[in-house]
């Protein structure tokens, strides 16, 4: 596609701005969280397996997906049968890097557009983590697939019993284990605003979604908020890697019969 036809028939732009951070934490010897961040694929990868196998997972994974021609940057043409393809392949490479001694869990989306239309191709396996933070209010897109997950889901404990529950780390899906390896997916209309948030399970962990409400809310900028964000969990107690992107939407204004804009001429 190009701009010069794009101006004849103009489409509903929008531009990203994003930024991101990850960081060992305060008693972890190493750093198994893996991200990427390059449009179109903004996700966090946690690994896990001892010697060093769980890094080796995540980066893989997240290096899988990047490697992917449906999903190389600039392209916004992913689906969800597309995306699972691209996950079974990671799935796969992990595997036979690590023989299955590990695994990886993966959240994020993926930006696409449909007939001109802006989308947010959510995508979870694990219990990494989705928001989307849009009219003022934060909610969890992704559904972790995490034991406790399913106690909340069938009434036995509640959302706050599940943060501090002892068996709070087991997931019951993951990459590169030889388990279940399907992902779940969302497609959400890109809104004017919206801000993506995708972590591992050290920022939930230590933080509440109130207290990262309040951060995304304040701060404007992504890389800021990352940053504000990551500095809240090493307060906090930093017990796992901590690894958090946030991206932002804004609908470009196409011209001055857009509703609500004035030129000054
Ligand atoms: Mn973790």
């Amino acid at each position: 596609m190009n701009t010069q036809s794009a101006a004849t028939a103009p489409e509903p732009g929008f531009t990203l701005s994003y930024g991101y951070g990850t960081d060992r934490g305060l008693s972890r010897e190493l750093n198994e969280d893996s991200l990427i961040a390059v449009d179109p694929v903004f996700a966090v990868a946690d690994g896990m397996g001892g010697h060093e196998a769980g890094e080796i997972a995540s980066a893989l994974c997240v290096r899988t997906l990047g490697s992917m021609p449906q999903l190389a940057a600039g392209v916004r043409s992913a689906t969800a049968v597309g995306l699972q393809k691209c996950i079974l392949a990671a799935d796969s490479q992990i595997r036979s890097a690590t023989g299955g001694r590990a695994g990886t869990t993966l959240s994020g989306v993926v930006v696409a557009e449909h007939m001109g239309v802006p989308y947010w191709l959510v995508m979870n396996i694990g219990d990494s983590r989705t928001y989307r933070l849009s009219a003022g209010d934060l909610r969890q897109i992704s559904v972790d697939h995490s034991e406790v997950q399913e106690l909340v889901d069938a009434g036995s404990i509640t959302r706050e019993e599940a943060t501090v529950h002892p068996r709070r780390h087991v997931v019951t899906r993951a990459l590169g284990t030889g388990g279940e390896n399907e992902a779940d997916f969302w497609l959400l209309p890109i809104q004017e605003g919206d801000r993506i948030l995708i972590c591992s399970d050290g920022l939930t962990g230590e933080l509440s979604d109130e207290h990262m409400f309040r951060i995304l809310c304040t701060v404007e900028k992504p890389q800021d908020a990352v940053d504000a964000l990551i500095q809240e969990a090493l307060l906090s107690g930093g017990r796992d890697n901590v690894t958090a992107i946030v991206v932002d939407a804004r609908i470009a204004q196409n011209d001055a019969e857009e509703a609500g804009t004035r030129s000054s001429q």
